[in-house]
């Protein structure tokens, strides 16, 4: 009889992890979430994925992905886990109000982006407003844009976007910046970078397209606005591993801890997906560990045979 692999979680990394698992001779059952698809849901057009010479709408991107998963046999259930119990052999996941059963567990619930909390972020998110710069940077050709945070995110998208951007603004809350010392001294060498401090973001300005922000000097209270066509949220991610939190190691930032590749602190519990990588976050290397824990879950089925 084959073993049963549950995947919880539908972007990139969940959906790859069931074709690999359903061709690897495993039967699949995806919980994948009330909101399936993951981040890409909330993108655009995707260039950067191989395999489309065209540009193609995130939401259509994963809505291809499941149909392949589900055209070669994968069950999906979409609601959201809400509880699991890996004390014993047989793996648990409580979703909606029935209790699944596996013989293995691939966790690809991703990780969301942090938002400022503004009402205008989320009217013109994907107008202009954005959280990751290596999949929208290239819509703001010589255009003005900031990027809001004082991290290695911030730094990072801030650097990306001087390819495309005639000038980069980063808003920081405090006068000095978190990122490390060599992305701060990138960063400040930049000639297309300049750095508000002390300020933050009250309100993002446009009716279809953003076309600035309100910000707020907390020193002197002064508020100004800046022209911009967009605005490059970086103050962090969350990964998505609260239900897991007791059942297999996360770090102080609440990631997957990983043992090796994607095996989990507990025995046939694999990781895939942003959920324990918070370097690289492209949906080509969510599916490429995806498939990884696929072919790592069948190895260990097939090992404990
Ligand atoms: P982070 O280190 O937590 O930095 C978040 C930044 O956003 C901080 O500067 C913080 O300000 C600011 N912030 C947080 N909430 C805010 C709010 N509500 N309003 C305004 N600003 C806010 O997050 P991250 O930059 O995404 O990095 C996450 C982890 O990934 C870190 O460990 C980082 O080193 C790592 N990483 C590494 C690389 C690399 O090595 N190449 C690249 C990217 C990320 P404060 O400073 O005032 O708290």
């Amino acid at each position: 009889m084959s073993k049963r692999v549950l995947i919880i979680g539908s972007g990139p990394a969940g959906l790859t992890s069931a074709i690999y698992s359903v061709r690897g001779g495993l039967e699949p059952v995806v919980i994948s979430g009330s909101l399936p698809g993951g981040q890409l849901m909330l993108t655009s057009e995707v260039e950067n994925y191989p395999g489309f010479a065209e540009p193609i709408m995130g939401p259509q991107l994963m809505d291809e992905m499941r149909k392949q998963a589900e055209r070669l046999g994968t069950k999906f259930v979409d609601t959201d886990a809400t509880s699991v119990d890996f004390s014993s052999k047989t793996f648990k996941v409580v979703a909606g109000e029935e209790t699944y059963e596996g013989d293995a567990v691939i966790i690809a619930t991703g990780a969301s982006a942090m938002w400022l909390g503004l009402d205008s972020e989320q009217r013109l998110r994907g107008r202009g407003v954005s959280a990751c710069a290596t999949c929208d940077g290239f819509f703001f050709k010589d255009k003005e844009v900031v990027v809001v945070g004082g991290g290695d995110t911030a730094m990072e998208e801030a650097l990306f976007l001087t390819k495309f951007a005639t000038k980069v603004t980063v808003i920081h809350r405090r006068d000095e910046l978190r990122a490390s010392k060599i992305l701060q001294a990138r960063a400040f060498e930049n000639p297309k970078i300049n750095f508000l401090w002390n300020t933050m973001v009250e309100d993002i300005v446009g009716r279809d397209q953003v076309e600035g922000v309100r910000v707020k000097n907390l020193v002197t209270g002064e508020t100004s606005k800046i022209v911009c066509q967009g605005v490059f949220v970086a103050i962090g991610h969350k990964p998505n591993t609260e239900i897991f939190r007791g059942h297999v190691e996360v770090d102080e930032k609440g990631y997957a801890v990983r043992k090796n590749e994607t095996r989990s602190s507990t025995d046939g519990v694999f990781v895939a997906g942003d959920v324990y990588d918070y370097v690289y976050r492209q949906a080509v290397t969510a599916a490429a560990s995806g498939c990884k824990a696929a072919l790592d879950a069948i190895k260990y089925l097939e090992s404990s045979r």
